[in-house]
C-alpha cells in the first residue's frame, strides 16, 4: 500500500510499504480522507514528536473498516469510523482517570506509531469511533480539529465571553471562531497575516485585522493564541484586556522571552490547551453530523495522497494560501 512517511526536516517520500494485518481487538481501516495539522508542520520543519525514522506520519482521518481481528465487537467491516489518534501510558494516574491528554507520556499515531498518511491504518477498536455512513467523510476528517476547537472553548470560557480574540486564521482558529460563533460570543476578532486566511475569517463572520491593535479600544476578554511563536504571544497579552484570560493553543518550535510582568500588572490568567478529552470527540462527531455546514469552509484541498510532499509546502510557504488540506489515498 501507499503511505506518506517522514524521512528527515523536509523529506516526505510516498512509497510503496506491506499492508498491515490486524491483531486480537484491532481493525484494518481503509482510509477515506486524512488532514494535515499544525503538529504535522512542526515535524515537518523540525523533525519535533517524531519516534521512528522513517514513520508514515497523520492523525486525523475517516475510513471505512475493511478488516477486523478476533475478539472485536464493536465496530464490522463497512463501518465508517474516525480514531481517537492519541497513544497514552494506560496506567498513570490521568490514564486510569480517563484524562488521556494529561499523560506524561501523550503521543499520537504518526508520531510515536504508523499514522494515516497511508491506504490502510490498524488501531485497537477502543479508540474507534463510528460515525453515521450519512456524514461525508471529508467532514468526518474534520471531526478530531473541532474537538480541539471545543477543548478550547471550553479552557477559554467562551460561555461568559463577550468579545473573543483569536490569533492565527489556521484550520484551529477558524474552527475556534465557528465554535465561539455557535456559543453567540458576540464578537470575535481573528488576527493573521495571511490575506487569503483572513478573507475565510471575515467570511465567517469574525472582525479581521493584520495585526495587533494598538490602544485601549476593543480589547478582547479572552484571547486564544493558536500561532505558537514569541511575537504572536508577546501580541496576545498586550491585545488583552486586564483581568482577561489566555488560552495558549500553540505549541512552540523554539524556547522564547517573556515578560511576566505583562501577566502581573494586568491581572490576567492563562490557560494551556492541549488536544481533547474523549468526550470533545464525540460532541464533535455529533456537531458535524447535525450541521454547521461553515466547517467545510476549512478544507480549502483535497489532494491524493502521492502529493503529500507538495501539500507540505504548500502549508509552510510564506504566502499562505492553503488552509487544511485532506489527503485523499
Ligand atoms: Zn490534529
Ligand atoms: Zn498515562
Amino acid at each position: 500500500m501507499l503511505a506518506a512517511r517522514y524521512y528527515g526536516i523536509r523529506n516526505i517520500r510516498v512509497e510503496n510499504i506491506p499492508k498491515p494485518g490486524c491483531g486480537p481487538g484491532q481493525a484494518l481501516i481503509k482510509v477515506a480522507c486524512a488532514g494535515i495539522c499544525g503538529s504535522d508542520l512542526h515535524i515537518f520543519r523540525k523533525g519535533m514528536f517524531m519516534t521512528y525514522v522513517p514513520e508514515t506520519m497523520g492523525h486525523e482521518f475517516s475510513g471505512i473498516v475493511e478488516q477486523v481481528g478476533e475478539e472485536v465487537t464493536e465496530v464490522r467491516p463497512g463501518d465508517h469510523v474516525i480514531g481517537d489518534p492519541r497513544v497514552s501510558c494506560g496506567a498513570c494516574r490521568w490514564c486510569r482517570e480517563g484524562s488521556f491528554n494529561l499523560c506524561p507520556s501523550l503521543g499520537f499515531i504518526g508520531e510515536v506509531m504508523p499514522g494515516c498518511f497511508a491506504e490502510c491504518l490498524v488501531l485497537d477498536e477502543k479508540k474507534l469511533i463510528k460515525v453515521p455512513v450519512t456524514l461525508d467523510l471529508r467532514r468526518a476528517a474534520l471531526v478530531e480539529p473541532l474537538a480541539v476547537a471545543l477543548h478550547i472553548a471550553d479552557k477559554g470560557r467562551f460561555s461568559g465571553t463577550k468579545h473573543l480574540g483569536v490569533v492565527g486564521a489556521g484550520p484551529i482558529g477558524l474552527l475556534t471562531v465557528i465554535v465561539a460563533k455557535s456559543m453567540s460570543v458576540k464578537q470575535v476578532s481573528v488576527i493573521d497575516i495571511s490575506p487569503d486566511r483572513l478573507e475565510l475569517a471575515g467570511r465567517l463572520g469574525a472582525v479581521v485585522l493584520n495585526s495587533f491593535p494598538a490602544g485601549e479600544c476593543d480589547m478582547p476578554d479572552t484571547v486564544v493564541e493558536a500561532v505558537g511563536v514569541e511575537s504572536t504571544l508577546a501580541g496576545a497579552l498586550g491585545w488583552l484586556k486586564p483581568q482577561g484570560r489566555l488560552v495558549m493553543a500553540g505549541l512552540y518550535e523554539e524556547k522564547i522571552t517573556l515578560d511576566p510582568n505583562e501577566i502581573v500588572v494586568k491581572e490576567l490568567e492563562l490557560a494551556g490547551e492541549d488536544a481533547y478529552e474523549t468526550a470533545d470527540l464525540h460532541k464533535a462527531v455529533e456537531i458535524l453530523a447535525g450541521g454547521m455546514p461553515e466547517a467545510d469552509q476549512m478544507i480549502t484541498h483535497v489532494m491524493p495522497l502521492e502529493s503529500a510532499a507538495s501539500a507540505f509546502e504548500m502549508l509552510t510557504c510564506a504566502d499562505k494560501k492553503a488552509c487544511k488540506i485532506l489527503l485523499a489515498p
